[in-house]
């Protein structure tokens, strides 16, 4: 059941009109080569038709369905061929004629991923909706689809989606809605380990797909942890809106990452040693708190302007900074009531956001709110110059935002309310099946007064929709802690580093470089950029030393005690030249240090409820 404000005549002319089911015929046998093979059968009557590729996909916010992905595409009815013309303008429409007396349109094509985004030798990750196209003008509440998939031998699956039946490595699922199948993936592979992340209850299972078997080992404690996050969860929602949950982690450094959301599951890709390196245990964490917030934050409680009826219309992202940024920040704190991360994890994941975000030069030009507006293109903005362009700032700065809020109700009521109270209010209620209530801004700023009385409106019109030439760090200071930056690394940092193979320098030269001298990024506030060292250019000496990681770090320690500029020889296409970077501060990186003239309120953000 959804609700929708539109939608609901087509659901019902539609539902009148082709009452019988589609079939959906997925054949991965050829997962490994990054080839899937689709076939499907379209109750259709004679006359025009619009065939759709699913554009605007949940979760992702944009027109992002791989259309340049689909190939070989075939159209007939009773083994006769039918012609097809693809829309002039839009890409994703396929324009046919069903001829008298045809009933039935078959449609075969091949979904081709890039190498290593979906698949892995080993490991898939079945998305139905580079899989299909249906009739245009049709809710896809209204689309019922009877699917099946085909595995390589041997291989295992798992998925929210209710199966009918198995037999010889072939699946076949329950008829459900189009806007069910495609919000329940698949993951397939040859090595898979289900362990149970709940004893009563509604059932949470934790389902793995690994390119070895010894990827599938966790520890006692990361299990443990994990259990304890769908007890703390329940404990703040106070509710659930799904009939069960699976996280569907697939571990490979050559299956793509992923991160995406659903009612009933999530996709979260992730490398093969997640589960076993430091850093990656610790992202690992914050992913499984983010993703599995999103159940109740962004797949039951939507955005109006994201709860769309069908995936041919627009998305509209003006409420990201709820959708993305409160998720944002419950993906920090469930881990750290859960017990996944460490008081210590918390602050220092605090810390790099409120940093980062106080540092970017982009704020200067463009409010919170436009970076969530602008969201078809911000995800694949390039990367250079992200300090001045301020991408995708809504999931951070929207974690800062909410972060304030919790404290401020925390204070406002003599610590006796939460922002846990806005949770059980706005996502709570009673446990239901999946289900969509899309709200407003003003449903926001409604519940937020229902909570604690306070001019909630000026409150997040300043911090979202003003240019804000500062960070919200009273979200740090109100909490009884201090932003400050010292010369030991920050955890966060070095996640973020380890991920990306990068060499962080944003809090002193302001630079961010690739392990190669590479650099990604600059700060045009900070000396490497007043220097004039751009994005694109590639450092390959600095102070007469050939480029290393360790070379750069001992030359920025070492600026603290000298009086000279540090001298980077960098190359700019097949120039080379000197650029002096007049900085003095040594490394920086920023951490949270205890104010014992305030509370700690922080810390009771990070109290279990549950236990
Ligand atoms: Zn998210």
């Amino acid at each position: 059941m959804r609700i929708l404000c539109i939608g609901i005549l087509l659901f019902f002319t539609s539902v009148s009109a082709l009452a019988q089911a589609m079939t959906l015929s997925v054949d991965a046998t050829d997962a490994a080569r990054n080839m899937i093979h689709s076939k499907l059968a379209i109750p259709v009557r004679p006359g025009p038709l619009t065939l759709f590729y699913p554009k605007w996909i949940p979760g992702e916010h944009s027109p992002t369905g791989p259309i340049n992905d689909l190939v070989g595409l075939k159209l007939s009815a009773g083994g006769k061929s039918i012609a097809w013309r693809r829309d002039d303008v839009e890409m994703f429409a396929f324009h046919c004629d069903i001829p008298p007396g045809v009933t039935v349109l078959d449609v075969t094509f091949d979904d081709l991923s890039q190498p290593e985004s979906t698949a892995s030798a080993k490991l898939a990750r079945i998305k139905w909706n580079r899989l299909l196209v249906y009739v245009q003008g049709m809710s896809s509440d209204a689309i019922s689809v009877k699917a099946s998939l085909k595995l390589p031998a041997g291989w295992h699956f798992a998925s929210a989606l209710p199966v009918a039946g198995e037999r010889n490595d072939e699946l076949q699922f329950k008829e459900v809605s189009l806007t069910q199948l495609v919000d329940s993936p698949v993951i397939i592979g040859s090595n898979f380990r289900k362990l149970s992340l709940s004893s009563n209850g509604p059932m949470h299972e934790l389902d793995i797909m690994a390119d070895t078997t010894a990827a599938l080992e966790l520890k006692p404690e990361t299990l443990t942890g994990l259990r304890s996050m769908v007890q703390e969860a329940y404990a703040l929602f106070g509710a659930r809106h799904y009939r069960s949950y699976q996280f569907l982690v697939t571990l490979s450094d050559h299956g793509g990452s992923e991160g995406l959301e659903h009612h009933e599951s999530s996709e979260d890709g992730v490398g093969e040693k997640a589960f076993t390196e430091e850093l990656e245990l610790l992202d690992f964490a914050e992913l499984m708190g983010h993703e599995y917030a999103h159940s109740w934050n962004g797949k039951y409680r939507r955005p109006a302007g994201l709860a769309t009826p069908d995936f041919d219309q627009p998305m509209k992202g003006e409420l990201l900074w709820v959708y993305e940024g409160l998720t944002q920040y419950l993906g920090k704190v469930l881990p750290a009531r859960s017990g996944l991360w460490s008081a210590e994890d918390f602050r220092e994941a605090m810390a790099a956001v409120a940093a980062e975000m106080e540092n970017q030069s982009g704020r200067q030009w463009r409010p919170l709110v436009d970076t969530a507006i602008d969201v078809q293109w911000s995800y694949p903005s390039p990367r250079a110059w992200m300090n001045y362009r301020r991408r995708v700032d809504y999931y951070d700065e929207g974690s800062l935002i909410w972060l304030d809020a919790d404290l401020l109700i925390r204070t406002r009521s003599n610590g006796k309310l939460s922002l846990d109270d806005f949770c059980k209010r706005f996502h709570g209620g009673q446990d239901t099946a999946p289900m969509v209530k899309p709200y407003t801004f003003d449903d926001i700023i409604n519940t937020l007064n229902e909570v604690t009385p306070y001019d909630w409106r000026s409150f997040l019109n300043a911090r979202v929709n003003a240019v804000a030439p500062h960070a919200p760090l009273a979200a740090i200071t109100n909490g009884g802690w201090k932003l400050v930056y010292t010369d030991k690394p920050n955890t966060e940092v070095r996640i973020a580093d380890h991920a990306r193979k990068s060499v962080d320098l944003s809090y002193s030269v302001g630079m961010l470089l690739k392990e190669d001298g590479s650099v990604m990024d600059v700060n045009p506030d900070l000396a490497a950029f007043k220097a004039g060292i751009a994005p694109g250019m590639k450092i390959i000496s600095v102070n007469g030393r050939t480029w290393s990681t360790d070379v750069v770090h001992e030359a920025i320690a070492s600026s603290r005690t000298s009086t000279a500029p540090i001298e980077f020889v960098v190359e700019n296409g097949s120039f080379q030249e000197t650029y002096k970077v007049n900085y003095h501060g040594g490394e920086r990186y920023p951490h949270l240090e205890r104010d014992s003239t305030k509370p700690d309120i922080l810390g009771q953000v990070i109290k279990s409820r549950a236990r």
